[in-house]
């Protein structure tokens, strides 16, 4: 392509807008020009990423065995009714009316219209198994779009099913996804981590997400710093803490704290170990009333709280309530004497002797407070959000956290959609059964971002060759006629040789040129000047290295490709 003809309005400047790399460098890099918040035009260059992303998954997808349709981007509410989904989607998914005032939604996710489809259609276990697999724009009114196509309202996703007659075929099923995963990332040129997932309070066995480690990420991820633990944090457990010596249970005493609300003042008010606070957080599950406690240094994972509690919603009770729900007040609410209230608390509490506790009375604590003497809990579990350091529960290891870009989700999701909405097969007996699914995403165009985060510098993107929109950029400086004829002869064998390569031909400065191919992360910069073409010859540049090659002017489109062929 002869960037003269290329439409590619690159900028100088940053836009307001954008505050991360990947979403500034797609706005400057003319990838891509925002038509509201999230939603998003891609222009010839951006769109050039997009498909050569596309055709890595898509390969990945189909060698392992996958087939691509294409479903509708409009759904009908019926089915999401039947699935349950309708209302629990709730204001992620655009919901509209037709004409004759039926109700529609535009697809956030696709597994009520692949099941609809399959359960016409599957009838034996000779139809099984199949995975079937769309690429295909996907819309979620996100209450937070950000970051540019990394969480947009409209976004490119894979979306693979498998169905299965039982779950050691899901677990085939779901094992060839993650492979296929593994190997897309890597053909794309990208370090991705696969971390175990949080299932969510509707089941569903198991679950890993794939994670591209960047400052930006919005996911938190422990990793165990000698064993392959790794899951995000919102499912992470840590192994027991250390229980330092033992200490005789002392006779229990209210105190005076005036205005000392928050367990960082109690704990100084007071001079004790914030560890051996008991944090009281009164919550509404789904409306009922439920006091969940952890230690002081303690964060609640409402993750895990929500799913044991099969709860939709947690919200914190709001302070005119309290009274209303636990006789108590905020800031001094605790456990002890608190009567009809399910309490629940994570393990590292059972471990606190003589600790401090809200009294349930405006400016008190308690002190020397123990639980299980002084208090009845109802439930222990692992409700703490693990720290950095804490031990990792598979070894002696500790874990570390670090931040996450999630470009791909696989989930075993059982027979929770063929339940609902009856998809069966008749098995060799003749019984119906019900079929055992998995559903698989990945996203394309946070891909794209994800890819930019994890190479640029402060000039601009770095692309992995993988996925570059084109290889090899060929500067002409000047307007030199000799210039002219070298570069447009290199730029028809390149591309002759199915070297996909751009010729910088505009009447610009070479400043801007260079500037450019900075910017837009072309993995080799040919430079052809007047003054070099004296000494017959040229220079390559490796944009990721900076590695400059004096290329004499024989034999160059073989001497290019040699260049190219090592560059990642
Ligand atoms: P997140 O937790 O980031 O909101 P999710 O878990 O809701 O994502 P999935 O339903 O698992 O997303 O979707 C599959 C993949 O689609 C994700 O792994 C992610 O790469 C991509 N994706 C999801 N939401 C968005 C979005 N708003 N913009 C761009 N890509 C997205
Ligand atoms: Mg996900």
């Amino acid at each position: 392509m002869k960037m003269s003809n290329l439409y590619l309005p690159t900028l100088k400047e940053t836009p307001a807008e954008a505050e991360v790399p990947s979403h500034q460098l797609m706005l400057r890099a003319g990838m891509m020009r925002t038509l509201t918040a999230g939603i998003y035009t891609y222009l010839p260059l951006g769109w050039r990423v997009i498909r050569k992303v596309e055709d890595i998954v898509r390969q990945a997808m189909n060698e392992s065995g996958a087939q691509e349709l294409l479903m509708p981007i409009i759904h009908t509410a019926e089915l999401w009714k039947e699935s349950g989904r309708w209302e629990k989607f709730g204001p992620l998914m655009i919901k509209f009316q037709d004409r004759k005032g039926r109700d529609y939604c535009l697809g956030p996710t696709h597994e009520e219209v692949i099941t609809a489809l399959v359960r016409g259609e599957i009838r034996s276990y000779k139809d099984l198994p199949v995975n079937l697999y769309q690429i295909q724009t996907k819309v979620r009114d996100e209450i937070r779009p950000r970051f540019g196509v990394m969480r947009g309202r409209e976004f490119i996703m894979k979306d693979a099913y498998s169905f299965d007659r039982d779950y050691e075929g899901l677990d085939r099923s779901y094992r060839a996804m993650y492979d296929a995963y593994m190997k897309a990332f890597t053909n794309c040129g990208l370090e991705v981590r696969a971390v175990e997932a949080d299932t969510g309070a509707m089941g569903g066995s198991e679950s890993h997400e794939f994670m591209v480690l960047a400052e930006v990420g919005e996911d938190r991820i422990a990793f165990c710093d000698s064993c392959s633990y790794a899951a995000n944090v919102e499912k992470a457990v840590a192994g027991e803490r250390e229980v330092s010596g033992s200490e005789e249970m002392k006779e229990m005493e209210e105190v005076h704290t005036p205005g000392q609300k928050t367990i960082e003042e109690v704990s100084e008010f007071l001079g004790v170990d914030p560890a051996k606070t008991i944090k009281s957080l009164a919550l509404l599950a789904d409306g009922e009333p439920v006091l969940v406690l952890v230690a002081g240094d303690d964060q609640l994972n409402e993750v895990k709280l929500a799913n044991y509690l099969a709860a939709n919603e947690l919200t914190p009770v709001a302070d005119e309530d309290f009274e209303k729900y636990f006789s108590s007040t905020p800031g001094f609410i605790g456990p002890v004497g608190l009567e009809g209230i399910r309490v629940l608390a994570d393990l590292r509490v059972k471990d606190i002797v003589n600790g401090v506790a809200g009294a349930n009375k405006t400016d008190y604590h308690l002190i020397n407070v123990n639980p299980g003497r002084d208090f009845i809990v109802d439930e222990y579990l692992d409700l703490r959000i693990v720290k950095e350091g804490d031990p990792c529960p598979k070894c002696d290891g500790k874990l570390e956290i670090k931040s996450g870009i999630e470009v791909g989700h696989i989930f075993k999701l059982g027979t929770k959609y063929s339940e609902s909405m009856e998809a069966t097969y008749l098995d060799e007996n003749g019984k119906e059964q019900f079929i055992v699914m998995g559903c698989y995403g990945i996203g394309i165009s946070r891909l794209v971002a994800a890819a930019i985060e994890q190479n640029h510098d402060e000039k601009g993107i770095i692309w992995p060759k993988a996925i570059a929109p084109y290889q090899v950029i060929i500067l002409a400086l000047g307007d030199d006629e000799e210039v002219v004829k070298v570069t447009e002869e290199l730029y028809q064998e390149l591309t002759a040789r199915g070297v996909e390569t751009l010729l910088d031909d505009r009447k610009e400065r070479p400043g801007v040129k260079f500037n450019d191919a900075d910017l837009i992360g072309i993995p080799l910069r040919i430079t052809v000047g007047a003054r070099s073409l004296k000494n017959n010859t040229i220079e390559a540049r490796v944009r990721r290295t900076g590695e400059e090659i004096q290329l004499e002017l024989e034999n160059t489109v073989d001497k290019i490709i040699e260049i190219l062929d090592r560059i990642e």
